[in-house]
């Protein structure tokens, strides 16, 4: 048995000059998603749950499932996080804290549209209601090219940001554009998190590396049957 972890970016309608449109999930796309995972006896599970089955222990349900969502929109909230509750379903979200409560600003120099960020105050609600909250770094910048001072800085103060902000310990990261390399995975391990998410492309078995937790990207242009496949035959 493996644990599939998804990971989305927007749930929103592309914008007209976004350059990468394959980072929009539709609204109307995520809630079939979430309906038929449900439907699927799918039960999300916590990110530490996750940790404990790559070494060794039971998940705590039958088909586990971890949902997540990277950089901090603000439309999680807006237009993810309703269709979650409703399912009955978590999510963990890795914020890149430099964003929080930002309107209209580019956290990727590659993207030329603008997007909303979460704000404080919806990203404690969600945590009140049992989400998940993760660092992403501060500035959502390739930690594998970074001198160490600065890498240090972008895992240490946006994971001591978030617990500021919580009140609870920030325990998971996400690597932006999925760099990273052995120095990286170092420096997170000892900067304090139990567990970081990579692009890697599959699902999560026994055995794995905590910092090198694979997952499987839900993008717009998958239609309900790639959605199925990945869930159900990838490996
Ligand atoms: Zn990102």
């Amino acid at each position: 048995m493996k644990i599939p972890v998804l990971y989305y970016h927007k749930i929103d309608y592309p914008k007209k000059n976004a350059v990468y449109k394959g980072l929009y999930v539709t609204p109307k796309q995520f809630k079939r998603q979430m309906l038929l995972l449900r439907f699927l006896g799918y039960k999300t599970v916590t990110p530490k749950d996750v940790l404990a089955f790559v070494k060794g222990h039971k998940p705590p349900a039958r088909k586990p499932l971890l949902i997540t969502f990277d950089d901090g929109y603000e439309n999680n909230y807006l237009n993810a996080y309703p269709v979650l509750k409703e399912a009955g379903f978590s999510s963990l979200i890795f914020i890149s804290t430099g964003f929080i409560g930002k309107k209209n600003a580019v956290s990727d120099e590659r993207e030329s549209v603008p997007e909303d960020f979460l704000n404080k105050s919806e990203i404690k609600s969600m945590f009140n209601e049992g989400f998940f909250i993760g660092s992403h770094g501060i500035n959502h910048y390739y930690l594998d090219g970074l001198e160490e001072g600065v890498l240090i800085g972008e895992l240490i103060a946006s994971k001591a940001y978030l617990e500021s902000i919580l009140e609870t310990s920030i325990d998971f990261f996400s690597y932006p554009f999925g760099a990273y390399n052995a120095d990286v995975m170092r420096a997170v391990k000892k900067a304090g998190y139990l567990g970081a998410f990579t692009t890697v492309r599959g699902k999560i078995g026994v055995g794995d590396n905590s910092y090198e937790l694979k997952r499987i990207s839900v993008n717009g242009y998958n239609n309900i049957f790639n959605f199925l496949y990945k869930i159900i035959f990838l490996q």
